[in-house]
């Protein structure tokens, strides 16, 4: 499906070069992490409890000046962007859409199909009428005499508050055949997105209320959108199905979705464990009782992406189900998947037929949690106990049986989780009375077989590591270092350009009018993210956005932004001349920038100079005429010249590199 590939396209397809420079100019990161974080002022810095760790001393520090946070405590840091896409588990687009949103800015996308830009309108329209929807349920439930009666007694009835109501955005669809659609088509809402919806169904031609008499459960994306609902039946009636829920569509994909995650992925992520329970009334009642790390999967078996989603908070699932054979079914269903996704998946059966929503009722959120704590199973383990008992003793099913624990277990990551298979392997072949290095011999079979399916698939290739090429070399500090001084010339020119670009260079000319040409040809430049960096800078001059380094630290590419920053922190000093000169009362690098550009670039071109003239020498050394060697001292003549008249230039330098 086209529209699922908008989303993890990359951004600069979608977002205009020139949105984000408005984006990024209007981001106060005080203001953006104060949403999130009480932050107090302490000198140039504020300080505040971190959110990423339990902290009762605050150690989470923004620098407005420098706009990027730490945390002294965890070690986590970053910019504005990096916040929300840790905090939000936003991608980089959508931290970038949610900025665009809260300051205004029109989101400008540059390059989609023609295909996408109508998906992605259809998907924008079914966004808005999902939240006049939910504005219409909710009205009638809090404001209507049918609403009142029928729909909010029910809630209560149930033990649900007002602001727990609230929280969820539940709602209620009246019993009238077309109240719901009356007031769509009234707002102007076309029947053929009405019907996409899912909110009414056409008879004749004529739109009616597909929710009729029915409770309404928004249900929203992890980005806190709704993408669809869920309708409940009040009574329970055996002619009509107990939930509806929205059909697929643009926006409303019910394998990506889980129930409650907008509300639970902050709690999942300080809890590192996220518990999947059944139902939309267990996610709301267990959130009402103070557990807040739930999702619901709507009674069917996860999905991959359902799956990833959670990995993306946790790799710890629990799930709770009531004791149910059925419920047991449907989680057991694509467990595999987990597996493969390294996830350590749980079981807690709650006893005597009863919910996590009636649990928490009875027994309040104290005994939830202890029974939960109690009773938690390895659900490998738990399947393979359960299946067993069902083999009594008859061996064809058991040999099956072997086959079938023998191939989940394959599945665990062996490079990941060595230790968690070996341990799997061990206490399987206790509950199977089997030999467990029998056990382990048939979980490498599967293994193997696996791989060689996944090489067949593959074309044909030449093996990846050449055995001709010495491994890896692993590059120490020292030599780091050394490799850094080499790059010395190329990373302060770049710092240069970045820090004093904008500013003049003469009356005519900024800074970077002058710099670029000089800096055209690449051979000054050995490490390629330099030149990326400069073209990069080039093209957003090019196009008047006036760059600087701020740029670089918002890229999407965060090497990018790491090494923009490492050039920043390049330690410089003040000649020991200049010292002298201005006896002691130093000028700041701003009044001095003309004198540091043109030191920075003497330099640079000297040391390509040098290069030129030590590979002119060993040419000279092998050269075998006096023509060929005529030619080279020619060379070297005019090189030396040029260095003599850089060496002039570079005598007036005041900034040391
Ligand atoms: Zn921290």
């Amino acid at each position: 499906m086209l529209f699922l590939n908008y989303f993890s396209r990359s951004i600069h397809h979608l977002i205009s070069p020139q949105t984000i420079q408005q984006i990024l100019s209007r981001i106060d990161i005080t203001e953006i992490i104060g949403g999130y974080v009480k932050l107090k002022k302490r000198g140039a810095n504020y300080l505040g409890l971190c959110p990423f760790h339990n902290e009762k001393t605050p150690s989470f520090t923004v620098s407005p000046a420098k706009e990027i946070y730490k945390c002294f405590g965890c070690g986590r840091s970053g910019n504005t962007i990096s916040f929300l896409m840790e905090h939000e588990k936003f991608s980089y687009v959508e931290a970038l859409k949610w900025l665009a949103n809260r300051y205004n800015v029109e989101v400008e996308e540059s390059e989609l199909s023609p295909e996408i830009k109508i998906q992605q309108q259809t998907a924008d329209s079914l966004y808005i009428l999902n939240n006049f929807a939910r504005q219409f349920f909710s009205d009638i439930l809090h404001n209507s005499e049918e609403g009142q009666n029928i729909g909010l007694s029910y809630l209560q009835e149930r033990g649900f508050h007002a602001a727990i109501i609230e929280k969820f955005q539940l709602g209620y669809n009246p019993t009238a055949p077309d109240a719901f659609a009356a007031a769509a088509t009234a707002a102007m809402y076309n029947p053929e997105l009405l019907q996409k919806s899912g909110l009414v169904v056409m008879r004749d031609g004529k739109p009616f209320d597909n929710y009729r008499g029915r409770i309404i459960f928004p249900i929203h994306n992890p980005q806190g959108k709704i993408a669809g609902f869920g309708a409940r039946v009040i009574r329970n009636n055996d002619r009509a199905p107990k939930y509806i829920n929205t059909p697929e569509n643009e926006i409303y994909i019910k394998s990506k979705l889980l129930y409650g995650s907008w509300f639970a992925k902050q709690a999942i992520d300080k809890a590192d464990e996220c518990l999947l329970v059944e139902g939309y009334t267990d996610v709301v009642a267990l959130h009402q009782a103070g557990i807040e790390n739930v999702v619901a999967s709507g009674g069917t078996s996860l999905t991959p992406d359902q799956l990833r989603l959670i990995k993306k908070f946790t790799s710890n699932l629990t799930i709770i189900y009531d004791g149910d054979a059925a419920g047991i079914k449907a989680a057991q269903r694509g467990m595999d998947l987990a597996f493969e996704e390294s996830l350590q998946v749980k079981l807690v059966l709650i006893p005597d037929q009863e919910d996590p929503d009636g649990y928490v009722r009875k027994f309040g959120a104290a005994a939830f949690r202890d029974l939960v704590a109690a009773n938690k199973k390895d659900f490998i383990l738990f399947q393979l106990e359960t299946s067993l008992a069902a083999v009594s003793g008859d061996s064809h099913k058991k040999a099956l049986l072997v086959n079938q624990i023998a191939e989940t277990i394959s599945r665990i990551n062996k490079a990941e989780d060595f230790t968690r298979q070996q341990d799997y392997i061990r206490r399987s072949s206790e509950l199977l009375k089997i030999d467990e290095t029998g056990l382990n011999t048939l979980v490498n079979k599967f293994i193997r077989e696996r791989i060689s399916k996944f090489e067949n698939k593959a074309a044909p290739q030449e093996s990846v590591t050449d055995p001709a090429q010495p491994e890896k070399i692993f590059i120490d500090e020292e030599l780091n270092e050394l490799l850094n001084r080499d790059e010395q010339q190329e990373r302060a020119i770049i710092r240069s350009l970045l820090e004093f670009g904008l500013k003049p260079w003469s009356d005519e000319i900024t800074v970077a009018d002058y710099l670029l040409p000089e800096l055209e040809d690449e051979d000054m430049f050995d490490n390629k993210s330099l030149i990326r960096v400069l073209q990069l800078y080039k093209i957003w001059y090019d196009q008047k956005l006036e760059p600087t380094s701020r740029n670089f630290l918002y890229h999407e590419d965060q090497e990018l932004g790491a090494l923009v920053v490492s050039i920043m922190d390049f330690p410089y000093e003040v000649s020991e001349n200049w010292k002298r000169v201005y006896e002691g009362k130093i000028p700041t690098r701003d009044e001095l920038y003309q004198e540091e550009v043109g030191s920075t670039l003497t330099y640079l071109k000297l040391r390509k100079i040098q290069r030129l003239m030590n590979m002119n020498q060993r040419d000279l050394e092998k050269s075998k005429n006096t023509e060929e060697q005529l030619m080279f001292m020619q060379t070297h003549l005019h090189l030396k010249q040029m260095e003599k008249e850089l060496m002039g230039k570079a005598g007036t330098v005041i900034v040391k590199i």
